[in-house]
């Protein structure tokens, strides 16, 4: 099955964002992070669709601060005053909600670093003997890059770095047209002529994955549509990603 949903499109572009970035109030202690280049900039492009995995599975606000503890393969999401341990009740949460139509439309993904719920890399982790790391990810970021292995993810602070925001943009954009040609019946023809609408776009982030995908296609209607689709979708997002970009 494809990780790209093929419903109809919007003229904007839906980028899901976690909503504490957007200045809901929201965080364990009633505040927010509002991202002043998120709301204000990104907000005028793309249609938002704020989420905060946290509230939404009951713990509310106020609330315990949360850690994870243990692998960065299995992390548990643990209270740090009550030590409850709520990894099945989120882990179950998030495994239906991005499945959901609402996050299934967007073609990009704006999480808030450092935390144990929406963090996307180097969140803090108590190992068994205490030890801490930081290498973990976020149980609703694990749930969402693990259903949708190509959409274009970022950390707000990544946004400060010009070439990561910029590479995070295009590929938002590409994603959006990636959707748009799925729409309707898979065809041969439509993928053949994606791929040379692209091919310069493609050829200036990696000349050498543009040659693969132009393998790729020339055995194209040998196999099925379906899974050269996927192949497809999976190597172009591939393509377009910058190194040390999410
Ligand atoms: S980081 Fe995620 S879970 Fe935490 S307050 Fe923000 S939106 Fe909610």
């Amino acid at each position: 099955m494809t990780d790209i949903e093929t419903d109809e499109i919007n003229t904007t572009l839906a980028v899901g964002v976690s909503s504490c970035l957007l200045g809901k109030r929201v965080r364990f202690d009633g505040g927010h992070k509002h991202d002043r280049y998120i709301a204000e900039v990104l907000g005028k492009v793309f249609t938002f669709v704020p989420i905060c995995p946290e509230v939404e599975t009951g713990m509310g606000v106020p609330r315990e601060t949360i850690d994870l503890h243990g692998t960065v393969e299995a992390p548990h999401l643990v209270g740090n005053e009550t030590g409850a341990d709520r990894t099945t009740m989120m882990n179950r949460y998030v495994a239906r909600r991005v499945q959901q139509r609402d996050l299934a439309r967007t073609c990009g993904f704006i999480l808030k670093s450092q935390s144990p719920t929406c963090g996307l890399e180097k969140v803090r982790l108590y190992g068994s003997s205490g030890r801490i790391s930081y290498r973990a990810t976020g149980l609703f970021a694990m749930a969402l890059s693990r259903r949708y292995p190509s959409l274009p993810l970022i950390e707000e602070r990544s946004l400060c770095d010009t070439d990561t925001r910029d590479n995070f943009i295009t590929r938002v954009y590409a994603y959006g047209r990636l959707r748009q040609l799925w729409c309707g019946k898979i065809s041969f023809a439509r993928l053949v002529e994606f791929h040379e609408r692209e091919r310069y776009m493609l050829m200036t982030h990696s000349s050498q994955r543009c040659q693969i995908l132009d393998e790729l296609l020339l055995t194209a209607d040998k196999r099925r549509p379906a899974i050269v689709r996927d192949q497809y979708a999976t190597m172009f997002m591939q393509a377009l990603k910058r190194v040390h970009s999410s």
